[in-house]
């Protein structure tokens, strides 16, 4: 037997192997198999062509399990390979200019893996010993035996197979036993080989029949060798789009909404089948479903990094012989095609929801609610997206009538423009809580939206940054004619003092809670709305809000939450209390006197209210009431407290 050493680079490579493909070192698989179907197709493309003639007969690739000899064997009926192409393509792994670039990146192993395609040589983070039975379909060439333990040691001699193409037999490392299992391996090819487009057979069909597992005769065929988006768009009706989502989840209930069938070949190639599922709550649940291949061969479910962000929410296959193998993310990253591939779903994406917008307004309206998630997310962290989504990106009214962000602002701006020029869009969050802010709003002749979605307040403040004079208010967070100024304040008549004093008596009769903060001012509101009510700062609030989903922003989570409580004045009861209050002078030691100096005393007059205290509290429950906020203890006292007072 002749003796050969595998050339230059394999004590290099060996090691790197083992160590950082350990993590990963089921692909030997997919490797193995995928060399198997190339060899297979070449095949076929020579047989077109004429340089092969005759029948092809069974072009089957099978895997097969010896559980005594504890091998996995992957057989194919390919093109084979002469001694010469042995002594090429598998010993001298160092053909195409491997030297030097392993010399240029020796400390980056990733790099030197993504660069080869570990292909073959990766049956050895699983086997000690690996063998090769060849025939090549050449006329006159002989068949050859290679095998190696693993070292760069080589053997190869002549011997006899007797059909055409390629027998590659693992003799799997007690380690790696599993990988001698039916279910492990069935697994696998059900992963990796799904719809590599030549037939693989693993073991025979088995059927229930009577309570048992039964074998049939027929083979068992793990692959779809023609999956829904290798064909034209023109041949598949919408009913096959749906079957095939089911193909790629066999455990998904749920329809998809809609598909987008994509087909490039210029400047780079890729095909693909991407669906929209329903997105209502929960973003996390519905990433990385997006499965990569190349040529038909599955590469990873792990898009992230590789298409933006908001593009992993959507399910489907991309494939593309650009999208280089066996490389690790962060080589993905940086590679230019995959950029490039990236911005192209962005358009395609974009281009598609627009094209549905206008085509059919109606039914765009219908899956807003579904799919209002995936556009405010990729408006948010896509600039790109953004410009073309600011079109068909909606806003629903309680109304249920639909807008975009421009037609809402033609709608409401003579109405809801304030007298500083700031157009303001009311909007509520919950339309039953805030039922009588929404009353007096409309009777204002002003419209509400609905913003209820977890991503809405992100897409409110966005809008803000991007459209100057234009604010989006809670329709509860003041009273309507603070909310939209169209004069200035109205002034009352009553002191600091005055008001102080009945500051200080509501004070007194506040809850008090551990993230709860009350402040306590003094407006003339109107007549007609409460005598004491509570706001929110829109800004705080927002911030609070949106601190659940950036991180970062904890800080704001951390606050408490903050209220105004607001006394009308201009409301006959707070009227009646101020008139009840009385005044005092009392002496007081002057801000500001340092301790040295002789103590200075001031005059000032004091205001109190003694005897209304139940009043006070109720009005203070009231307006607690009026903003949901009056729960268990107080909710009942207040109760019993409004009987006793009838
Ligand atoms: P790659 O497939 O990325 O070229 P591999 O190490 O997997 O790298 O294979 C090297 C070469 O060996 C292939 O390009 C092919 O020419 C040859 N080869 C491997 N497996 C087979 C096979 N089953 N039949 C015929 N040729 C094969």
């Amino acid at each position: 037997m002749a003796k050969n050493t595998i050339q230059v680079t394999s004590e290099n490579i060996f090691p790197v192997i083992k160590k950082f493909l350990y993590s990963d070192h089921e692909i030997f698989l997919r490797e193995l198999v995928s060399n198997a179907v190339d060899a297979t197709q070449k095949l076929k493309t020579l047989s077109r062509s004429g340089e092969v003639k005759g029948e092809l007969g069974d072009t089957r690739v099978r895997i097969v399990i010896n559980k005594d000899k504890k091998t996995l064997t992957v057989q194919d009926h390919g093109i084979g390979m002469t001694q010469e192409e042995v002594d090429k393509y598998i010993n001298q792994i160092a053909f195409s200019g491997a030297e030097e670039f392993v010399n240029k990146y020796k400390d980056k192993a990733e790099a030197i893996i993504g660069h080869f395609g570990l292909g073959f040589y990766s049956a050895f983070m699983v086997a000690d010993k690996v063998e090769i039975f060849t025939q090549s379909y050449k006329e006159d060439a002989k068949a050859v035996h290679w095998s190696c333990a693993g070292d760069t040691e080589v053997e190869m001699e002549d011997t006899i197979k007797a059909e055409r193409g390629t027998d590659i037999v693992l003799h799997i490392n007690k380690e790696f036993e599993q990988y001698l299992e039916d279910a492990t391996i069935e697994g696998l090819l059900k992963k990796y080989c799904k719809f590599l487009p030549v037939e693989i057979a693993f073991g025979k069909k088995k059927e229930w029949k009577d309570g048992k597992e039964v074998e049939l005769d027929e083979e068992n065929i793990i692959n779809n060798i023609a999956p829904a988006w290798t064909k034209k768009p023109a041949d598949l009706k919408e009913e096959d789009y749906k079957t095939f989502y089911h193909e790629l989840y066999p455990m998904q209930m749920d329809e998809p909404l809609f598909h987008i069938h994509l087909n490039v070949d210029y400047p780079f190639n890729l095909t693909g089948i991407l669906y929209f599922p329903k997105i209502k709550t929960n973003l996390d649940v519905h990433r990385n479903k997006i499965q990569l291949y190349c040529n038909q061969v599955y590469v990873t479910d792990e898009v992230e990094n590789i298409v933006p962000e908001y593009l992993t929410l959507l399910h489907g296959v991309i494939d593309s012989p650009d999208i280089p193998l066996n490389v690790s993310r962060s080589y993905l990253q940086s590679d230019n095609n995959v950029k490039k591939i990236s911005a192209h779903i962005t358009k395609k994406v974009a281009d598609k929801l627009a094209e549905m917008y206008k085509a059919d307004k109606a039914d765009f309206e219908k899956k807003w609610d579904d799919i209002k998630m995936f556009i405010q997310f990729g408006m948010l962290t896509d600039e790109k997206f953004y410009e073309k989504a600011v079109d068909f990106a909606l806003l629903k009214n309680l109304d249920g009538a639909y807008f975009t962000l421009k037609e809402y602002m033609d709608k409401v701006k003579d109405t809801q423009t304030d007298k500083d020029g700031n157009l303001v869009v009311l909007y509520t969050q919950d339309k039953d809580q805030n039922y009588s802010y929404i009353e007096r709003a409309k009777q204002k002749g002003y419209d509400v939206l609905e913003m209820n979605g977890e991503l809405d307040v992100h897409q409110m403040s966005q809008a803000e940054q991007k459209q100057e004079k234009l604010r989006f208010v809670r329709v509860d967070s003041d009273v309507i004619e603070n909310l939209i100024r169209k004069e200035d304040a109205v002034k009352d008549n009553y002191t600091d003092e005055q008001k102080e004093g009945i500051r200080k008596a509501f004070e007194a009769q506040l809850p008090q809670g551990d993230k709860l903060n009350y402040y306590i001012n003094c407006e003339a509101t109107a007549e007609d709305a409460l005598p004491v009510f509570l706001t929110q700062n829109e800004f705080m609030r927002r911030m609070k809000e949106m601190s659940a989903h950036q991180q970062g922003m904890s800080f704001y989570g951390q606050m408490p939450d903050q209220y105004n409580l607001v006394v009308n004045t201009s409301h006959p009861l707070i009227k009646d209390l101020m008139a009840k209050m009385t005044s005092a002078e009392i002496e007081e030691e002057k801000e500001g006197s340092k301790e040295d100096e002789p103590k200075e005393l001031v005059k000032k007059t004091v205001w109190t209210l003694a005897g209304e205290e139940e009043k006070l509290k109720q009005l203070v429950d009231i307006a607690l009431l009026a903003s949901g906020q009056l729960k268990g203890e107080a909710l009942a006292k207040f109760v019993n407290r409004s009987v006793e007072l009838l």
